[in-house]
């Protein structure tokens, strides 16, 4: 058995070990454990010996033998490598304007427009982005305005573009959510 790196009993099997996907929980402490960076890297070094022998081997005996560099790794990984601790927290959630859970996700925040609303996952509250936003999108629609007085042809769909890209990162990160 296998030490958690949170409380350190030894309570995590070499087939949970070896076969991590993603964060795991740990039986004991209920925390979140995952692969550390010395285990992905003696795993990652025994495929890439294992292809490198298959690439470089002269015969079907030397290209058997490639099979020992991952079998290498992976004792070495579960005899040596320590666990890490998950991240606690989890990609950024944002406020539901109805019940103040956060709990909407940044796609979730993507999809909603001033005419298009989402629902809240926890209080099925009815949501969309502030109309604030169209106060970034009126730069966005001058340029169409004056796109036959630019100098390039190219320099008005570049400029759109590149606003729209601006205005979807500025509403994930700041804009808030307002009820509907
Ligand atoms: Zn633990
Ligand atoms: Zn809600």
């Amino acid at each position: 058995m296998h030490a958690c790196p949170h409380c350190r009993e030894r309570v995590i099997s070499g087939s949970q070990k070896l076969f991590l996907k993603g964060p795991a929980l740990c039986p004991a402490c209920r925390q979140r454990f995952r692969l550390s960076p010395a285990g992905g890297a003696i795993l990652a070094a025994g495929a890439a010996g294992y292809l490198l022998v298959i690439v470089l081997a002269d015969s079907a005996t030397a290209a058997f033998s490639a099979f020992a560099a991952p079998l290498a790794a992976v004792a070495l990984y579960l005899l040596a490598a320590p666990l890490a601790p998950a991240k606690k927290t989890g990609p950024r959630l944002y406020l539901c304007p109805h019940c103040q859970q956060p709990v909407i996700t940044w796609k979730q925040k993507y999809a909603v427009r001033p005419f298009r609303t989402a629902e809240c996952p926890a209080c099925r509250g009815s949501f969309t982005i502030s109309p604030v936003i169209w106060a970034f999108y009126a730069p966005v629609f001058a340029v169409l305005l004056v796109q036959e007085r630019l100098p390039h042809p190219f320099l008005a769909p570049a400029l759109i573009l590149a606003g729209i890209l601006l205005v979807t990162i500025i509403k994930i990160k700041w804009i808030p959510l307002v009820r509907k």
